[in-house]
């Protein structure tokens, strides 16, 4: 048995681990990421890194104000990293069509044109097909037009937590390849981590497991509801030329990214721990892909992953002390969004850690107790 001390143990080495870590490291802290597997080996390292504050789970209400929080504080700290590391974390902005194929899509998004319009900073317009086509001449000619988004951001995920990573390290953030096998507790206080063959002493304890810190629910006795919900994307090479926008249809996405390739996803699949790709799951990508961009029959398959999002049961991120717990903490749950939300959750941490409440607007939306 070895034994070490540190003041914070995160348990997990993805892009909220990491980044807290950081922030944790910048404000004094003394921190071990103790990871599993490798940083950012799962989602956060194969996400494809959208970042807009202006769709999805829990948007409008109740998160806008906190994903715009998020979106600001990713501009500013993708600068940030990148002059700490070097490395360039691949922030970029890019014009975003939502298309609309029916009736009923093309109603639902002049009504979300008509509250997005009024989010600062964003312009946000509906556009018929004759523009969408003269925006994106690869959309599908078929549409009935789109929605419009001027111009949320992107990056790349990987690039980003390997940057948070070595950034932290510049203030003795240490990692340890171990996987956690559970929590060492006297009295109630949770004074470190049992990992194989060893064990870690603490000051305070980060549950940040993405998936599988539902299995940290029977070490501290807390029902953490957060469960793995599957996703795959694939990247294709294409003789045409580069999409000029993010196209989205419906959830699914297509994009050029900066490796040049075209991405496009995705899937929802309730697969428990599975993160073996799939053929259903190829051809249901390739069938939304094919019905955004239908030119895209001709590209040609060059990598297919799948990795697993932590979905807390109502969609949103879960951070907060664990309750009964003073020094344990949880940091999951941000699904389809958590690269967008990293930022974030690993402030709101932070606060809590340091301060007993963050004020970041609307931190008060994810707490352990709303369950
Ligand atoms: C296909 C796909 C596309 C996506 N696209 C986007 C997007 O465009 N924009 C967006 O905002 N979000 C996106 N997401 C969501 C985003 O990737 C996730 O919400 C986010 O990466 C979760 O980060 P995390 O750090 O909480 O979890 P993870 O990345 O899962 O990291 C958790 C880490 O904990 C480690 N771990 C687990 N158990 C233990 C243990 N016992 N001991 C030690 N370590 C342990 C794991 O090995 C893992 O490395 C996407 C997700 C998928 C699947």
């Amino acid at each position: 048995m070895t034994t070490r001390s540190r003041n914070v143990v995160i348990i997990g080495g993805g892009i909220v681990g990491c980044l807290s870590a950081y922030l944790l490291g910048k404000n004094g802290y003394k921190v071990t990421i103790l990871e599993a597997d490798s940083l950012g080996s799962h989602a956060s390292g194969f996400a494809f890194g959208g970042l807009d504050p202006l769709t999805g789970v829990g948007l409008p209400e109740p998160l806008l104000e906190f994903s715009l929080w998020c979106y600001g504080r990713h501009r500013s700290i993708s600068r940030e990293l990148q002059e700490a590391t070097g490395i360039d974390v691949g922030f970029e902005l890019k014009d975003r069509l939502n298309l609309a194929f029916d009736d009923e899509e093309v109603q639902a998004a002049k009504t979300n044109v008509d509250w997005m319009r009024n989010v600062g900073g964003f312009k946000v317009e509906w556009v018929d097909r004759d523009q969408a086509v003269a925006l994106e001449p690869q959309v599908n000619p078929e549409c009935l037009g789109a929605l419009h988004e001027q111009s949320p951001g992107a990056l790349e995920p990987y690039r980003f937590v390997l940057a948070a990573m070595r950034a932290g390290e510049r203030n003795k953030v240490e990692l340890l390849n171990r996987r956690a096998t559970g929590l060492i507790s006297e009295g109630g206080k949770c004074t470190g981590v049992t990992y194989e063959n060893g064990r870690i002493d603490a000051d305070v304890v980060v549950l940040a497991m993405g998936p599988w810190t539902q299995q940290a629910s029977e070490w501290c006795g807390v029902d953490i509801p957060v469960t793995p919900l599957k996703g795959q994307i694939l990247r294709l090479r294409s003789k045409k030329n580069p999409l000029k926008l993010a196209v989205n249809y419906k959830g699914n996405y297509v994009a050029t990214k900066p490796d040049g390739l075209i991405w496009a996803g995705t899937t929802e699949e309730e697969a428990g721990f599975d993160e073996n790709t799939t053929s259903a799951g190829r051809n249901s990508i390739m069938e939304d892909l094919l019905k955004m961009v239908p030119g895209m029959y001709e590209a040609e398959l060059v990598q297919q992953t799948a990795c697993l999002r932590p979905l807390s049961t109502d969609g949103l991120p879960i951070v907060d002390k664990v309750t009964g717990w003073d020094n344990l903490y949880v940091s999951t749950g941000a699904g389809r969004k958590g690269i967008l939300w990293s930022t974030g959750m690993a402030h709101v941490l932070l606060d809590l850690i340091k301060y007993g409440e963050s004020d970041v607007s609307g931190a008060e939306h994810l707490k352990l107790d709303r369950f």
